[in-house]
C-alpha cells in the first residue's frame, strides 16, 4: 500500500458508520500525510441518522472531508465527485499554475476487510469504467479506472487492518462482524452487546424481543439472553434453552439492522476510542 500510495493525490478511506473509530485504523494519518483525504461512513443505512452527522462534523473539523453513503444501494455515491474536486482544490489549482490542465486526480480507496470496499468501488465505478492499464503514462501493472475526465481510481483497494490491541475495538469489530465469529463466544458476545445497548439505545432489544429486561447491569445480561430465547423459542431438547441460537439471533438482528439504526461510537464521549 506504501507503494501505492506514491501514485496517487487522494485516500478515500471507508470506515463503518455504526463504528467510525474502531473501523479505522490509525496509521493511515501518518501514511497520508500530505495526500487529500475523504473519509466515507459506509453503511450509514444502519447507523443513527443524528451520530452520521455528527461524525462528519468531527471529521471535517479534523480537516478531513466527509460524507455518508450507502454502497448497496448507491445512496450518497453522486455527491463524491464535488467533493473530490473540494477535497484536491489545492492541486488542481498547483498543477494550473504549472500549466499542467485537467491531470485527472488519482485516487485509493482503503479500508478494513469488510467495510465495504468492494461494494463501494463497484458502485462508484458503476459498469460503464473503463480499465486503463499499461498504457503510456499510467504506472506498468496498475490497473486505474478511469470515472470521468477529472478522476481516476486505483482499482485494488489497500487493505487496512484494525488495532485489535484494545478490547473495546475487538469488541465493536466482533458487533458488527469484522472479526472472525469462529474465534468468538457467541454468548459472551451477546451479553456484551445487550450490555451496549441498554446504555445507548435502552429499551430497544426490549421492544424487538417483547420481553421485560431483567435486572438492570451487566449481571442481569445473561438473563435478559434467556428472556430472548424463551420468547424466540430457542430451545434445546427437552425444556432446555438453547442460549447459543438466541445470542446468534441477537448478533445476526444487530448486524443487519433489525434493532434499527444505531452508532456505537460518539465522538468526543467517554466511549470515544483514542
Ligand atoms: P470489502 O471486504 O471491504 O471489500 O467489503 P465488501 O464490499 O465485500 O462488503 C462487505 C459486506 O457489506 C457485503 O455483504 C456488502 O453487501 C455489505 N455492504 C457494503 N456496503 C454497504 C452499505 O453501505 N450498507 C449496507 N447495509 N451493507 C453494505
Amino acid at each position: 500500500m506504501q507503494e501505492n500510495l506514491k501514485l496517487i493525490d487522494l485516500i478515500i478511506e471507508l470506515v463503518d458508520a455504526r463504528i467510525p473509530m474502531a473501523s479505522r485504523n490509525p496509521d493511515i494519518d501518518e501514511l497520508g500525510k500530505g495526500k487529500s483525504r475523504i473519509v466515507l461512513l459506509n453503511k450509514s443505512d444502519l447507523a443513527d441518522m443524528a451520530w452520521n452527522k455528527a461524525w462528519m462534523q468531527h471529521f471535517e473539523d479534523k480537516g478531513i472531508f466527509a460524507l455518508e453513503v450507502n454502497s448497496k444501494s448507491g445512496s450518497g455515491i453522486k455527491s463524491i465527485n464535488a467533493l473530490v474536486q473540494k477535497a484536491c482544490a489545492e492541486k488542481i489549482e498547483r498543477d494550473r499554475k504549472r500549466g499542467i490542465l485537467n491531470r485527472p486526480v488519482r485516487a485509493m480507496v482503503v479500508g478494513i476487510p469488510n467495510v465495504g470496499k468492494s461494494t463501494f468501488i463497484n458502485s462508484f465505478a458503476g459498469k460503464a469504467c473503463t480499465k486503463t492499464g499499461n498504457k503510456p503514462g499510467v504506472t506498468k501493472g496498475k490497473q486505474w479506472i478511469r470515472l470521468n475526465k477529472n478522476l481516476e481510481l486505483l482499482d485494488t483497494p489497500g487493505i487496512l487492518w484494525p488495532k485489535f490491541e484494545d478490547n473495546l475495538v475487538g469488541m465493536h469489530l466482533a458487533f458488527i462482524g469484522s472479526m472472525n465469529d469462529e474465534i468468538i463466544i457467541m454468548e459472551e458476545l451477546a451479553c456484551d452487546l445487550l450490555e451496549s445497548l441498554e446504555n445507548l439505545y435502552p429499551g430497544a432489544v426490549e421492544a424487538r424481543y417483547g420481553i421485560s429486561g431483567g435486572e438492570p447491569g451487566s449481571a442481569g445480561m445473561a438473563g435478559k439472553l434467556e428472556e430472548i430465547a424463551r420468547s424466540r423459542r430457542c430451545f434445546l431438547k427437552g425444556e432446555a434453552l438453547d442460549l447459543k441460537k438466541a445470542a446468534d439471533l441477537l448478533v445476526d438482528d444487530f448486524r443487519c439492522g433489525r434493532l434499527g439504526r444505531m452508532t456505537l461510537e460518539r465522538p468526543e464521549s467517554p466511549q470515544t476510542i483514542n
